[in-house]
């Protein structure tokens, strides 16, 4: 194994363990995956019912993204296998996807709403935040569902419905913090619906905001 691949699965690790601190997941709820960099027709994923502060390199599993099939690793690929698969299938951009169930983002899911225009941020993600179709989780079905709700709104980021969050990025840390994002303004929007009312961003704002964010952005990656 070539020594970006080790330096991506620890960074995997390291993400899986954030989304554990900051408390975007909880138990051993969520996952995490990252593509290959030397083999760019495999993923490697968060193992199933792991808790996050005992997870480390060895828990990891390479999967095939074609068959499906576990490479390498001896434990359990998480339960949402083929979802991750079905990204990187779809979108060659994504090298990471964050799967969560945060709390207030999930509300949405559960209400069945997608995440508005609310505020800047969102720009991360689409124009808004879309809600793919229910169906059961870990199932092909769900995979489906949720790549057809990232086509659909051209998104970064999904809810599933009655379920979760789904995030994807062309780094670990981005994807992270598409994740952080989405919870973020789902906060926001429910924080402005109690007050009573939200204003919504504009297309042409939210293009505006994304020509900002290049730089922006860039400046977290050094962090
Ligand atoms: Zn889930």
């Amino acid at each position: 194994m070539g020594e970006c691949v080790v330096e991506e699965l620890k960074e995997l690790i390291h993400t899986a363990k954030e989304l554990y601190r900051t408390g975007l997941v909880r138990g051993t709820s969520g996952n995490v995956s990252v593509r290959d960099p030397e083999s760019p027709g495999r993923m490697w994923i968060t193992p199933s019912a792991i808790p996050y502060d005992e997870i480390t390199v060895e828990d990891l599993v390479q999967v095939d993204l074609e068959s499906g099939t576990p490479v390498r690793g001896s434990r359990k690929p998480s339960s949402e296998t083929p979802m991750h698969r079905a990204i990187y299938r779809l979108r060659s951009d994504v090298r990471a996807v964050v799967h969560t169930h945060s709390t207030y983002a999930t509300m949405f899911a559960c209400a069945g709403e997608e995440i508005p225009a609310v505020h800047y941020l969102i720009a991360e993600i689409g124009d808004r935040v879309p809600v793919a179709d229910y169906a059961v989780y870990g199932s092909e079905e769900l995979a489906r569902n949720a790549v057809e709700a990232l086509r659909r709104a051209g998104a970064n980021g999904a809810l599933l419905k009655n379920h979760g969050v789904i995030a994807v990025g062309e780094s670990l840390s981005k994807a992270y913090v598409r994740a952080e994002i989405i919870e973020t303004v789902a906060q926001l929007a429910f924080g402005a619906k109690m007050i009573g009312r939200w204003e919504l961003l504009t297309p042409e704002q939210l293009e505006e905001t994304r020509k900002n964010f290049g730089s922006y952005f860039a400046a977290r990656e050094d962090r």
